[in-house]
């Protein structure tokens, strides 16, 4: 049997590539790496560990068990393993694969089912929805109840995820997505014309980070359109294993893109930016593949797109500011994005960098991994606030919404002192 086509006890339908789990030789590089691992000890729960689990799968040596689903989902989905690895091996890809069986042989019941369904395949697809479905959380706060609930503690008796769920709401304004203008042009000479990847975790919790991106992405020289029609990037599908709604948006969003004639498509989310990238190999075969390289070869993070251009620095205002960048999994690990928002920092007139250890250690977010399995979540949240503490730095700066939002929660409720941004507002800060 050819190594690339054995499927054994997975299912046809997005079984993982058994080629993918042969490539590792189990050298163990990966171990220290990764958060799962250093929490439990546990083999399984190491990358080389998964990889072994899905082999077993492909071999027929193992069903896929409830076992080998809840270690999949138990993943991160970090990368880190994959940075570390000499031999190529993507372990997160593999359980994100692995996760897309977990329906077809564990189903959910009835109520976890029509739930799921709602929110993958009618909510996050459908942009009015979406932001319709946070007016009750927008009217929660206008009315002063959660500053009620917050001080009142109530939601301690709650159950773990809701209360952090809850607490991890920042101030919510109305959504940016139909705020922004479909072309804002550029300021000063003229260098280009990019395309805005709005995510909806920007738009409906940060929109005033994306707004200073656009503004900034304008000062630096460049027109900025921004198309409204764009869907979810397919990131949550991908994360909750339902590929196939991932590849229907990645569909929609890759035509309405390649269409827009840009040099290039810049978004301020690292989980959008990492899932947009992946679109070559989530559609490998439905799409030719001179367009997937096309498209992929456009699709840049803003720091990554700002730092291969050159930041015009001459008008930019000085932020006397001492900060620490915690780097986001879906960039540094997923991107391969790590020198370039350091470099953007310290273009930054009186900004001082301070670097944190384990900086690309993962904060404990990862989509909604940080409420399933809050205990842990803080566990390895504690160990990253332990090294921003260490720095002394005023401000803890990412690149990421999931992150943000994490870490703004973390430091809140540690008492630490340091405020917590986007590269972007820090960027849009210091522009005119
Ligand atoms: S996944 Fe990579 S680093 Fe880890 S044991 Fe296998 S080959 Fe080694
Ligand atoms: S992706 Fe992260 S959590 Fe998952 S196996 Fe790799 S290092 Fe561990």
């Amino acid at each position: 049997m050819k190594g690339d086509a054995r499927i054994g006890n997975f299912k046809q339908q997005d079984a993982p590539r058994y080629a993918d789990a042969l490539q590792c030789m189990r050298c163990g590089f990966c171990l220290p790496t990764c958060p799962t691992f250093a929490l439990t000890g546990r083999e399984r729960s190491s990358p080389r560990g998964r990889v072994a689990l899905a082999r077993a799968v492909a071999e027929e040596q193992l069903e896929f068990t409830a076992a080998v689903r809840d270690e999949a989902f138990f993943c991160l989905d970090c990368r880190a393993c994959t940075s570390a690895c000499p031999s190529g091996v993507r372990a997160g890809e593999i359980m994100e694969v692995c996760r897309s069986q977990a329906q077809a042989f564990h189903p959910l019941g009835y109520v976890g089912k029509t739930f799921r369904e709602f929110v993958l395949h009618k909510m996050l697809p459908t942009p009015d929805l979406l932001e319709t479905s946070l007016l009750p959380a927008r009217l929660y706060q206008r009315l002063g109840i959660q500053w009620l609930v917050r001080r009142s503690k109530v939601l301690k008796l709650g159950s773990d995820w809701v209360n952090k769920a809850a607490g991890m709401l920042p101030e919510l304004a109305p959504p940016l997505r139909k705020q922004l203008p479909k072309v804002i042009p550029a300021r000063g000479e003229r260098r280009g014309r990019v395309g805005f990847f709005l995510g909806c975790v920007m738009t409906l919790m940060y929109p005033q980070v994306s707004r200073q991106t656009v503004r900034v992405l304008s000062h630096q020289g460049f027109d900025v359109i921004t198309p409204r029609e764009i869907k979810c990037c397919g990131a949550p599908h991908l994360s909750e294993g339902d590929r196939e709604t991932a590849r229907q948006l990645a569909l929609k969003n890759l035509e309405l893109l390649m269409a827009t004639d840009v040099e290039a498509i810049v978004t301020d989310c690292a989980g959008c930016g990492s899932a947009l990238k992946d679109y070559e190999e989530l559609l490998d075969g439905l799409v030719p593949a001179a367009t997937l390289a096309a498209f992929r070869s456009k699709v840049r993070d803003v720091s990554e797109f700002l730092a291969d251009v050159g930041l015009r620095i001459e008008k930019l205002i000085p932020v006397n500011t001492t900060v620490t960048y915690h780097e986001p999994c879906h960039l540094c690990h997923a991107q391969g994005v790590s020198q370039q928002p350091r470099t953007l920092l310290n273009q930054i007139p009186g900004v001082e960098l301070l670097e944190m250890d384990e900086s690309s250690w993962c904060c404990g977010s990862a989509a909604t991994w940080g409420l399933k399995f809050s205990k842990e979540s803080q566990q390895v949240l504690d160990r990253k606030l332990g090294n921003v503490a260490a720095t002394g730095a005023e401000l803890l700066v990412t690149a990421n919404p999931g992150c943000q939002l994490q870490l703004a929660w973390g430091v809140r409720e540690a008492g630490l002192p340091q405020q917590v941004v986007h590269l972007m507002e820090l960027l849009g800060q210091a522009t005119p």
